[in-house]
C-alpha cells in the first residue's frame, strides 16, 4: 500500500524559544532573505518550523480563493482527527485549552514547565500519543497539580480520563502492531468498540468482499465498527447526519465555495463528488471522486482531502482525516518541463550500450507543488511526498498523482542551519557550496532522477520484468540506476545551456552532499551493528562506495582524517562524472540482461557492509550536533481582505510564529464536534 514518504530527514537542533511576534502577512520578496525564521520551537524530541509559500501573490484572485477555502475546508475537519487518534482526546484538548487561557495562578516553576511540555506534545501530535512512536505521553507532574490547573481555571476532565493520563498501563499505545496481543484489542485508536477483537472484525469484512471483485470498493474506510444493541457489529458511519457529521457539514460548507471558484470543470467534478460522499458515506462515490481528482490535472491548485491514510489502524481499514492544499511550485515545474521536453535528448547523450537505448523515450509526469496548509493527519507532521489514491484498481486503470511539497523539503533544509554541514563537510568551500546551490541542486537531482531516470533505458528482447530476474535486488539497483542517470546529467553543460542551473557549481554541491551522504552521514539513521537494509540507503552507499573505489588510483574522492574525523573531498569532478558514467552502464546491462549475479554482487559488496570504526565515529559527531529526530509545521495564516461589501478582494498570506498561539485559534474557530463521539 502506498504511503506518503515521511520525512526521514534527520536534522541538527537549533535552540530557540516560541516567539510571540504579530501575525503579519509577510511578502515573498522578504521572505527571500535570509532573516526568515525557519525554526520557531523546540520541545520534547520535535523542533516546530515554518514554511513559506513562494509565489502566493502572483496567483490569480480566484485561485487564492479556492485554496482559502480548501484551507478551511480542511481545517473544518481537524476535530475528526483528534477523536479519531482516542476517544478522549478532545475533551483533554478542550482542557489544555481552558488551562492556557483562563488559568489565574502562577505560571512558572518546574510544574508549569513540565505541563507546558506536555500540552505541546499533546498540540504536535493530535492527542495524548506520540504522533510516530504510538506510545501515551507521561506528564512530568503530579496529578495534583493537574487538578490544581484545571480548579484554578474552570476546566472540565472527567475523572476517569484524569486517572488514564496518569496510570502507564490504560490505553497504553495508539496503534499496536504487537503479534503476541490482539492488536485491535491493544490499540487505543478509536476505530472499534472497547470490546470488538481482531477476528470478529475480520470476519466482518471477509464476509463483504467479493471474490473476484476487480473494482473493490475500500471497505471501513470511513466508519467506527461497534457492537450494536442486538450483539451483532455494525458500521458507524462517517457522513453528514451520521457520526462527525457536525464537522462534516462545515467542511461541506467550504467545499462548495470551493467548488464555485473551481479552476476547471473537472476540478470542479472532483469536489462535487467529494461533497456527495460526506452527505452520503457511499463507498462507491469515494471511488469516482478519487478518479476524478486524479484526472484533474489542468489546475495551478490542488488538494488532498478526505479519509486517507490507513496506517493508524492496526488493521488497515480505516482512514484518517487529511488535508493539504497545494499550489504547483512555478520554478520547479518549469525546471520540470524543460527536462521533460529535452527526455530524448538524455537517452541519446547518455553512457548507456546503444543498444539498451531507448528510442522513443517518454517522460514521466511528477508534480513539484507548495504546500498552502495542511490539517488533520498531515499536520502539524507531515509527509515530504505523496503518491495517491490508495486504491490499486484505480491505480492500474486511472493512474495516480506524485508529488513533492517542495517548500515543506525547503523548510526541513533551511531550518536545518549549517551545524550538519559543518560537522561534516571537508572545507568552507564545500560549505558555501552546499549554501548557495544545495536546494537547487537537489531539486535538480530529483527532477532527472524521476523525470528522465525511471523512464531511461530499454532491456533486451526475451528479457522478464526486473522483479523477476533481479529479484529482492530489483528496487535498489532501480533507485540507483536512475541516481546514476541525475547525477551525469548534474555536471552536463546542457544543464546550464537549458537554463535550470546557472553553473556547474550546482552539479557540484550536489556531488558534494551524495558523496558525503552515501559514505558516511546517512550512516547516524541506523544503529550501531546494523547492516543497510533500506533501498534508497543502500543505492546511495554502493554508487558512492563503487566510485570511491574506482577513483581510488586517479585521487578522484580523497579520504582524509583531521583531528580524529573522517571527511570525503571530491578532487576531480569531471572524473567522477565518468565513473558514475561507467557504473550506469553497467547497472543498465544487469538491468537489460536480467544479470542476477552481477546484481548481487554489487549491492551485497558495496551496499550493505558498514565499517564500524566509521559507523561509530558518525554516531558520535551527529551526536555533537544534536537533533530532535521530529519535525513539524506552523501553517501560515491566510486572511481574507474585504471592500464594503463584504466581497473578498484579496486574501494576504501570513506566517505565525507562535505554536501553541496557532493551535489555541484553531481550537477556537474549528472546533465542531462534542467532547466523545
Ligand atoms: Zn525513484
Amino acid at each position: 500500500m502506498p504511503r506518503p514518504l515521511l520525512a526521514l530527514l534527520i536534522l541538527p537542533l537549533l535552540m530557540s524559544c516560541g516567539g510571540n511576534a504579530p501575525d503579519k502577512p509577510v511578502k515573498n520578496d522578504v521572505l527571500a532573505a535570509d532573516t526568515f525564521k525557519w525554526e520557531v520551537d523546540q520541545f520534547g524530541d520535535v523542533r516546530v518550523i515554518r514554511y513559506t509559500v513562494p509565489g502566493w501573490e502572483q496567483l490569480t484572485l480566484q485561485q487564492k480563493k479556492l485554496a482559502y477555502y480548501l484551507s478551511m475546508a480542511g481545517l473544518s475537519g481537524r476535530d475528526i482527527m483528534w477523536d479519531q487518534n482516542y476517544r478522549y482526546n478532545l475533551q483533554v484538548r478542550r482542557a489544555l485549552e481552558k488551562i492556557l487561557g483562563d488559568y489565574k495562578g502562577e505560571r512558572a516553576g518546574a510544574n508549569w514547565d513540565a505541563f507546558m511540555l506536555y500540552a505541546k506534545q499533546i498540540f504536535f501530535s493530535n492527542g495524548i500519543h506520540h504522533h510516530y512512536g504510538m506510545d501515551k505521553f507521561t506528564p512530568g507532574f503530579p496529578r495534583e497539580y493537574l487538578e490544581q490547573l484545571i480548579s484554578g481555571s474552570g476546566a472540565a476532565l472527567d475523572t476517569k480520563v484524569v486517572d488514564i493520563l496518569f496510570d502507564p498501563s490504560v490505553d497504553a499505545k495508539k496503534v499496536s502492531l504487537d503479534r503476541d496481543k490482539d492488536v485491535v484489542l491493544a490499540s487505543a485508536v478509536n476505530f472499534y468498540g472497547d470490546d470488538i477483537n481482531a477476528k470478529e472484525v475480520e470476519a466482518f469484512y471477509k464476509a463483504k468482499a467479493q471474490p473476484g471483485d476487480t473494482t473493490p470498493l475500500s471497505y471501513g474506510l470511513n466508519s467506527k465498527l461497534v457492537r450494536g444493541a442486538d450483539g451483532k457489529l455494525k458500521e458507524e458511519v462517517w457522513h453528514i447526519g451520521g457520526m462527525y457529521g457536525a464537522a462534516l457539514e462545515e467542511v461541506v460548507k467550504w467545499l462548495q465555495k470551493a467548488a464555485e471558484v473551481a479552476e476547471n470543470g473537472q476540478q470542479r467534478k472532483a469536489i462535487e463528488l467529494l461533497i456527495e460522499f460526506y452527505r452520503t458515506g457511499d463507498l462507491k462515490t469515494w471511488d469516482a471522486f478519487n478518479i476524478a481528482w486524479v484526472q484533474d490535472t489542468g489546475g495551478t491548485v490542488d488538494f488532498i482531502q478526505g479519509f486517507v491514510e490507513d496506517y493508524n489502524d492496526p488493521l488497515g481499514k480505516r482512514g484518517s482525516f487529511e488535508s493539504i492544499v497545494e499550489v504547483i511550485d512555478p520554478v520547479a515545474t518549469k525546471n520540470m518541463e524543460v527536462i521533460q521536453k529535452n527526455a530524448q535528448w538524455f537517452e541519446d547523450h547518455s553512457p548507456l550500450l546503444p543498444e539498451h537505448k531507448k528510442k522513443k523515450v517518454v517522460g514521466i509526469t511528477y508534480s513539484f507543488i507548495n504546500a498552502v496548509n495542511e490539517a488533520g493527519d498531515a499536520a502539524p507532521s507531515t509527509p515530504i511526498g505523496v503518491n495517491l489514491p490508495n486504491a490499486d484498481w484505480i491505480r492500474k486503470v486511472y493512474g495516480s498523482k506524485s508529488i513533492s511539497l517542495g517548500n515543506i523539503i525547503e523548510a526541513y533544509d533551511k531550518s536545518s542551519g549549517q551545524g550538519s554541514l559543518k560537522e561534516f563537510c571537508y572545507d568552507q568551500a564545500e560549505i558555501d557550496r552546499a549554501v548557495k546551490y544545495g536546494s537547487l541542486g537537489d531539486n535538480l537531482h530529483t527532477a532527472l532522477h524521476e523525470v528522465v531516470g525511471h523512464a531511461s533505458g530499454q532491456l533486451e528482447p526475451g528479457v522478464g520484468n526486473p522483479d523477476a530476474t533481479l529479484k529482492s535486488y530489483a528496487s535498489t539497483l532501480e533507485e540507483g540506476r536512475a541516481d546514476l542517470v541525475a547525477l551525469y546529467f548534474l555536471m552536463d553543460p546542457k544543464m546550464v545551456e537549458l537554463g535550470v542551473m546557472p553553473s556547474l557549481e550546482v552539479g557540484k554541491a550536489e556531488y558534494d552532499s551524495y558523496i558525503r551522504n552515501g559514505l558516511m552521514v546517512q550512516l547516524r539513521r541506523l544503529k550501531l551493528g546494523d547492516q543497510v537494509e533500506e533501498a534508497h540507503m543502500r543505492n546511495r552507499q554502493w554508487v558512492s562506495a563503487w566510485a570511491y573505489e574506482k577513483g581510488l588510483p586517479d585521487s578522484v574522492i580523497v579520504k582524509t582524517v583531521r583531528d580524529g574525523k573522517t571527511y570525503f573531498h571530491i578532487r576531480d569532478y569531471e572524473k567522477l562524472r565518468e565513473i558514475f558514467g561507467q557504473l550506469l552502464r553497467e547497472v543498465q546491462r544487469i538491468k537489460s540482461q536480467g544479470d542476477y549475479q552481477a546484481g548481487h554482487d554489487l549491492v551485497e559488496n558495496y551496499g550493505v557492509k558498514v565499517d564500524r570504526a566509521l559507523h561509530e565515529e558518525v554516531l558520535k559527531r551527529a551526536e555533537n550536533i544534536k537533533t530532535a529526530p521530529y519535525a513539524g509545521f506552523i501553517q501560515p495564516n491566510l486572511v481574507p481582505v474585504t471592500d464594503a461589501n463584504g466581497e473578498i478582494t484579496d486574501i494576504k498570506i501570513g506566517y505565525p510564529e507562535d505554536f501553541i498561539g496557532q493551535m489555541l485559534d484553531y481550537g477556537k474557530r474549528f472546533s465542531f464536534l462534542p467532547d466523545t463521539n
